[in-house]
């Protein structure tokens, strides 16, 4: 199989293209990506995300952000807990799908894990990952 490269999103056209591994690609502007492996519920999906090998654990996370994606399977409120688990994956992709997906679920009671997270965490990614997640939930706050 041919290795396809990404230098830039065909959705957006931004250049903040990402390599998951040979032939998942995401961007980090907006919701594009071309992964096709997707666990088929959402009770396997979590346990992908948190027990799963690296490409899987990767797989589900991202998978948790494709929010009005209707043929994937998204996190959902009664996910938290097991996301709030994911935030402490050894590997910063996962760590940033998961805050990210947390934001857009609008996860208030998380917002100290991703203060902390925004903080402390070694990545740079996972930092600006949790920033952005903190920032959609504050928005929530300040409308009601
Ligand atoms: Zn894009």
């Amino acid at each position: 199989m041919k290795q396809q490269v990404f230098e830039e999103c065909p959705k957006c056209g931004n250049v903040n293209v990402q390599q998951l591994d040979e032939n998942s690609w995401f961007c980090l502007d907006c919701d594009w990506d071309n992964l096709t492996e997707i666990a088929t519920g959402n009770d396997e999906l979590l346990t992908s995300l948190l027990h799963g090998d690296i490409h899987s654990r990767r797989i589900a996370a991202q998978s948790l952000i494709n929010i009005g994606d209707v043929d994937r399977h998204l996190a959902s409120p009664t996910d938290i807990e097991a996301m709030l688990k994911a935030l402490n994956d050894e590997d910063a992709d996962v760590r940033y799908f998961v805050a990210v997906a947390l934001g857009k679920l609008n996860a208030r009671d998380c917002l100290k894990r991703l203060k902390q997270l925004a903080q402390d965490d070694v990545s740079a990614l996972v930092r600006e990952g949790a920033q952005t997640a903190i920032q959609q939930i504050e928005a929530h706050v300040e409308k009601e």
